[in-house]
């Protein structure tokens, strides 16, 4: 899989070559190709916003240089093309899922009080949230969207640890314990050091409806 992320803030991008995304990279399971928006710019001082029409506060990317870099990247629409937005669907494991069956996804990232309107009207396939809160810029969400859309790529993480996580089977995940069995004087529960496979599945069923019911009661409806 590609994924093109379209930003004025290349440099907020390093963690992407860090651990396991890092390693899908460098893997070639997966590529990322980061764009920097102001290099599309015709402007002579490089500008890339101005002062929103109708007034009021903040700045918006203008839409000459947005345009511009996309058509260099995903000039036959190759590309699922994502305008990252809180006024967009909210991006949830259904979603990431949906993403991951992609040969292509372009990340578009907003900054300032956001993009000019007739790039997202021109160019842009959907607008997707990472939530119901706004952010100084999509470059977070982009991360976020890359992050959990390459776990989904064949490779990248164990197969099996996709099937047994939150969400997986519609609750949250059991607890997990490792090594030691007793720390600051709290015993791993005694099941899971039993052997008893039947059990551990037994109470680790229990516990996933127990957090699911106590943290989000609305994944059980
Ligand atoms: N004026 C916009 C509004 O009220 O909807 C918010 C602009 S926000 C300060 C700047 C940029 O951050 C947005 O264009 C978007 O790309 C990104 N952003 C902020 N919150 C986001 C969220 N919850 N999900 C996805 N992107 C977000």
């Amino acid at each position: 899989m590609r994924i093109d992320i379209l930003t004025l803030f290349p440099e907020m991008f390093t963690p992407l070559s860090t651990s396991i995304i890092g390693r899908a990279v460098a893997d070639k399971k997966l590529e990322i190709v980061i764009t920097d928006i102001r290099d599309y710019t015709l402007d002579k001082h490089k500008k890339c916003d101005d002062t929103p029409f109708g007034g009021g506060a903040g700045m918006v990317m203008m839409p000459q240089p947005i345009a511009d870099a996309i058509k260099a990247v995903d000039p036959n629409h190759e590309a699922h093309r994502v305008f990252l937005s809180p006024r967009g669907r909210v991006l949830n494991q259904s979603v990431v899922i949906e993403f991951a069956k992609r040969d292509r996804l372009l990340l578009l990232c907003g900054h300032y009080e956001g993009v000019d309107q007739r790039v997202i009207d021109l160019y842009i396939d959907e607008e997707l949230s990472v939530g119901d809160y706004v952010l100084t810029g999509g470059e977070i969400p982009a991360m976020a969207v890359t992050d959990a859309v390459s776990r989904y790529i064949d490779g990248v993480i164990n197969a099996e640890s996709l099937k047994q996580e939150s969400f997986s089977s519609g609750m949250l995940e059991y607890p997990q314990y490792t090594r030691p069995q007793v720390f600051e004087g709290v015993k791993v529960p005694e099941v899971l050091t039993s052997g008893n496979h039947g059990e551990v599945d037994k109470w680790r069923k229990k516990q996933s409806e127990e957090i699911t019911a106590k943290n989000r009661p609305d994944l059980l409806k």
